[in-house]
């Protein structure tokens, strides 16, 4: 057993580290207050190359690998996790679809730009009714001889309110749920295409959640990604990445918040010594200290699991459950090391205990998630270490 980064891996990960820090976390505060997408900063990275991480160098892209790409999440959240929403989105969900599926020219109008950072894509599957229950969608997708005609309403899509593109979810027969889904690439201006209203929420924020509406949006023959009735098949084969990517999230936010909460016990006195040489402050640096390592070996074993070809869906699923619940634990405990001071504006803590909860439900919520992993030890009859 190797658990070591490679020198490339070690490599990347201090650049980009020491690139988020100076670029990225000193606008996290503002980013949060101002709840507005940091457009100057999106353009900025996009320009050193990272949302094209995943994809090939022939089309702009790093062709780097799911451990990389990992540490690039675990880093953005370090930075900023309203700032991270919105590059990981632009990485993965937003623009995956294109690549997979996109023709010459979409991916030349479309993904080619996203890489750079000159175009926003995001996805849109959940709908006001229907979040886990993707089966369950109701927006339509009729077919006609100019194409398909969409109609329905989606919500919580993020950076809906920006977006240049996006990929939504819509079924052509919703008697077969699943089997029925597609998912259409819609450009912004598109006549029956709007955005309606935000949703004000405590996490994440600078990375908008929007309701989107398709009112007979008519788009071309073409916007279908693939074929009819395989969209849930396509986002499940991009489900355990998602859920790396997630687990990568929580454990970069964990980091800050620990770090933050290690300082604190550090400086702050009562009965006249530092708080953190109180056993029962000492016990909550230790608890977070092994949930943020085994937060971290999870994460990072399912990564190179899935470069190394060999991942499950159990193992991705571990890892974000695991992961983002080790991050709202952490989050709780900075919290009240910080006493009353944990609920003030002026110290992050309150930042991560809220932007926390983000991570507990796109790529699965951790119910959804134990049920994948209990269905799978529901399956053997001894312990296996994978
Ligand atoms: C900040 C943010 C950004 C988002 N961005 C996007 C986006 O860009 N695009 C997009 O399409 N969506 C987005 N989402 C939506 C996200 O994907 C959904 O929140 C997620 O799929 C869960 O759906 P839901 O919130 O409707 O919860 P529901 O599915 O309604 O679940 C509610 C509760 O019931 C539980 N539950 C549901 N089914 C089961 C079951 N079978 N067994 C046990 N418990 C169950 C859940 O675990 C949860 O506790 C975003 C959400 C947030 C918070």
């Amino acid at each position: 057993m190797d658990f070591s980064l490679s020198k490339e891996q070690k490599f990347f990960k201090g650049q980009v580290s020491r690139a988020l820090s100076r670029i990225v976390a000193p606008f996290a505060d503002s980013i949060d207050k101002t709840d507005m997408f940091p457009r100057e900063l999106f353009r900025e990275l996009g320009a050193l190359g990272y949302y094209g991480i995943r994809y090939p160098s022939d089309i702009g892209g790093m062709g780097a690998d799911c451990i990389s790409f990992t540490i690039l999440a675990e880093e953005l959240a370090r930075a900023s996790i309203g700032f991270a929403a919105i590059a990981t989105m632009q990485c993965l969900m937003g623009t995956d679809f294109v690549y997979r599926f996109g023709n010459a020219r979409q991916k030349r109008k479309y993904l080619i730009p996203a890489i750079k950072g000159n175009k926003i894509g995001t996805i849109a599957f959940t709908e006001p009714d229907c979040g886990s229950d993707l089966g369950g969608i109701k927006t339509r997708a009729v077919k006609n001889d100019r194409g398909y005609v969409l109609t329905g309403r989606k919500l919580w899509i993020t950076d809906g309110d920006v977006a240049d593109f996006v990929t939504v979810a819509a079924t052509t027969d919703p008697g077969k749920r699943l089997g029925g889904i597609g998912f259409f690439l819609v450009e912004k201006g598109t006549p029956g295409f709007s955005t309606g209203q935000k949703i004000d929420k405590i996490s994440a924020r600078g990375a908008a959640t929007m309701e989107l509406i398709f009112d007979e949006c008519q788009v071309p023959a073409e916007s279908l990604m693939g074929e009819e009735g395989k969209g849930a098949k396509y986002l499940n084969d991009i489900l355990s990445e998602i859920r790396i990517m997630i687990a990568g999230l929580g454990l970069g936010l964990a980091k800050s918040a620990f770090v933050a909460g290690l300082n604190y016990a550090r400086q702050r006195e009562a009965f006249g010594r530092p708080i953190g040489k109180f056993q029962l402050i000492e016990e909550k640096l230790a608890e977070m200290e092994v949930r943020i390592k085994a937060a971290e070996l999870l994460t990072y074993h399912a990564a190179w699991l899935k470069d190394n070809g060999s991942l499950t869906g159990k193992q991705a699923a571990m890892a974000k459950f695991y992961s983002t619940e080790a991050a709202c634990y952490v989050v709780d405990e900075v919290s009240r090391i910080h006493g009353a001071y944990g609920l003030a504006e002026e110290y992050p803590a309150q930042r991560y205990f809220r932007d926390a909860r983000f991570l507990l439900f796109g790529g699965g919520t951790s119910e959804i998630l134990k049920t994948i992993i209990a269905k799978d030890v529901m399956k053997r009859s001894d312990f296996e270490i994978n």
